[in-house]
């Protein structure tokens, strides 16, 4: 077995560990692999061991990818900020884009797609250290305006906890994420329920697992340290 199928073998055991100790079907956590600065070469390693679902922060980075790698089936996440004037580029390779954060993003969206596309909202529950994500206080008037959008099909909500060298400092952050989809559930914001949690990385997707994730987002436990 090379390296990265080595790897993705103990990331995908840590996840039915995590699963099991929380009794929850393993079935229910989809891995996403990060492979933001990683070659080519590893992105068809990590294929060629199973790997379907993969993550890209960068749209130019992205569009090579998809484009050198066209002839495997990849599930494409779009999971960095996405500014507006790089939707159309996006739009065409990705299954889904984890970091809507506004309503001119999404107003962008909705203009481009040719048809729905899932969404998740990336929340900024950290205040001032982070840059990307809505505040909580704006998620109300996001779901609202993109409840009125055809094109775009909001499944969850997805968040980055400030770096904190132990894990079990992001499990307030991921709790406060999933009580926030229970209550915009519950006041029935949106026109579905919304089932998606995408939070959880290399570091801390056990906690994230616990409190509910279902889409944990892994780059090094994968692939190793960015150069
Ligand atoms: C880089 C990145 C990850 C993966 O982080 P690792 O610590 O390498 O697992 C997950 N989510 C987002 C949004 C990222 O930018």
């Amino acid at each position: 077995m090379g390296e990265i199928s080595q790897n993705l073998a103990g990331i995908r055991e840590r996840i039915r560990g995590a699963s099991e100790s929380c009794k929850r079907d393993p079935a229910g956590i989809r891995l996403i692999a990060v492979s933001k600065t990683v070659s080519f070469g590893m992105v068809k390693e990590a294929h060629a061991a199973g790997q379907r679902a993969f993550g890209e922060n960068y749209v130019q980075e992205l569009v090579k990818k998809a484009d050198i790698l066209a002839n495997l089936d990849i599930d494409w996440h779009f999971i960095g900020h996405l500014q507006r004037n790089k939707v159309k580029y996006v739009i065409p390779i990705v299954k889904s884009i984890h970091s809507l954060d506004s309503i001119r993003l999404a107003e962008e969206i909705e203009k481009r797609a040719p048809q729905p596309l899932n969404c998740l909202i990336e929340v900024n529950l950290a205040g001032e250290g982070t840059k990307t994500g809505i505040d909580p206080a704006g998620l109300p008037g996001l779901i609202q305006a993109v409840k009125g959008m055809s094109k775009i099909n909001l499944t969850g909500l997805m968040t980055i906890p400030p770096y904190d060298a132990d894990p079990e400092n992001s499990r307030p952050y991921f709790i406060k994420l999933r009580e926030l989809m229970n209550k915009i559930n519950d006041e029935k914001l949106y026109a579905r329920p919304l089932a998606e949690l995408s939070m959880g990385m290399t570091f801390d997707l056990e906690i994230a697992i616990e409190e509910g994730s279902t889409f944990v987002r892994v780059g090094t436990g994968i692939f190793g340290a960015r150069g």
